[in-house]
């Protein structure tokens, strides 16, 4: 062979690969098939990349077993994970209820992309339970999506409650699962049929890769999903995939640390004066405390608090006044992080809120100390403006 021939064949995949802890990061769209028999030979073994090789199966047998589920699809991110499972289980004529209190992407497929394709989209307020619920659905409800807590708002939905009525009725429930990071609650153990959530925020931790999980137990269900990401040609990089197999070496270790520190500084802001009322589902008194105590074994770090009812520009100076919290959209990463939500609540049916400011926090894994005397000065700062 002449040297260009051997440049293009030199150092090419060697097998066996020595065995690391972490699986192989292969890269590859080409798989290397052994014979012509093998080319055509459907089921057989892998023959394409975008079906993910050795870090991206890893993460999957890993995320099923956290999940409890038969199967799990990935998606390059949370969302694509929210949209390609509707759009796996969801036809033109059929009906979707949607919590009112969606992630807000979520909410914004639904009303230009489902409704552009002849799917009916109605949404429902948090606080109804299964019978409420139930009344609501007709002939087309094909599928029921719940997301509990609400991440801005921290309603809890009956999700067990909910599930086990729409199965009566042949009706798929779909939950999104992020703030539970599919460690505090188990939406299949409790008869959800589909769980999803954003790997982007705890299983990542680090705020730095995205990605999404859909997991199953039903065999149909299973099919669905992994018609839907051939049909619509989702692929994850093995890169990625290692990243968040990494993330969920620490995923227990993390969330303890957020949950106790987040429970620490949710009790002392709601011994604070400027703190109107409390929204951490943990927390006894709170909002859903009932069913947060019944369905999961642990909390993470988000929560939201309203401050009494004072200006915009005091609103501000709270936020703008932080300096160990960032001001960001995001959360489940190792940092503490502060947004108003109120902007984001007026598309909902209930979102004329004429009370004080709802501001969210995600309480990462700093010294609570640093955080609660960062938001001293903050709440000194809205005071003054008050
Ligand atoms: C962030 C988030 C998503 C979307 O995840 P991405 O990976 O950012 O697309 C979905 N649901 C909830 C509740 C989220 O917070």
């Amino acid at each position: 062979m002449t040297e260009e021939t051997r440049l293009i064949h030199s150092g090419l995949a060697e097998t066996p690969l020595a065995r690391t802890v972490g699986p192989p990061i292969q890269r590859g769209s080409t798989v290397l098939l052994p014979n012509a028999a093998a080319l055509y030979d459907d089921g057989a073994q892998l023959t394409y990349g975008r079906q993910g090789l050795a870090a991206q199966s890893a993460l999957t047998a890993a995320l099923a077993e956290l999940e409890h589920a038969e199967a799990v699809t990935l998606y390059p991110s949370g969302l694509a994970a929210l949209t390609g499972a509707m759009l796996a289980v969801l036809k033109a004529g059929d009906e979707v209820l949607v919590v009112d209190t969606i992630y807000k992407p979520t909410r914004r497929f639904c009303d230009a992309v489902l409704v552009r394709y002849g799917v009916k989209v109605t949404y429902y307020a948090p606080s109804l339970g299964p019978a409420e619920l139930m009344s609501l659905c007709g002939p087309a409800t094909r599928l029921i999506v719940l997301e509990s807590p609400g991440s801005l708002s921290f309603e809890m939905q009956d999700a067990p409650g909910i599930a086990a009525a729409a199965r009566g009725r042949d009706i798929l429930t779909l939950i999104d699962n992020t703030w539970a990071a599919g460690l505090l609650f188990k939406p299949l153990d409790h008869g959800v049929d589909i769980s999803v959530q954003a790997l982007t925020k705890y299983v990542g931790g680090h705020s730095d890769v995205f990605m999404g999980s859909v997991a199953v137990r039903d065999g149909a269900l299973v099919r669905a999903m992994d018609d839907g990401v051939l049909h619509i040609g989702w692929a994850v990089s093995p890169d990625d995939a290692y990243q968040m197999l990494r993330g969920l070496r620490t995923l227990a270790t993390r969330m303890a640390r957020h949950d106790q520190s987040a429970r620490h500084v949710a009790r002392w802001l709601a011994a604070r004066p400027e703190v109107a009322e409390m929204r951490h589902p943990a927390l006894p008194g709170c909002p859903g405390h009932d069913i947060w105590s019944r369905d999961y074994s642990g909390a993470c770090g988000l929560f939201a608090f309203t401050l009494q009812p004072a200006s915009a520009v005091a609103t501000a100076a709270f936020l703008d006044a932080l300096k160990v919290f960032g001001l960001g959209f995001s959360w489940g990463g190792f940092e503490s992080l502060a947004i108003d939500c109120d902007p984001q609540l007026r598309c909902r049916a209930d979102g004329d809120r004429q009370d004080g400011a709802l501001i969210r926090l995600h309480i990462g894994l700093e010294d609570p100390a640093d955080l609660i005397a960062d938001l001293t000065g903050a709440l000194d700062a809205w005071r003054s403006l008050a």
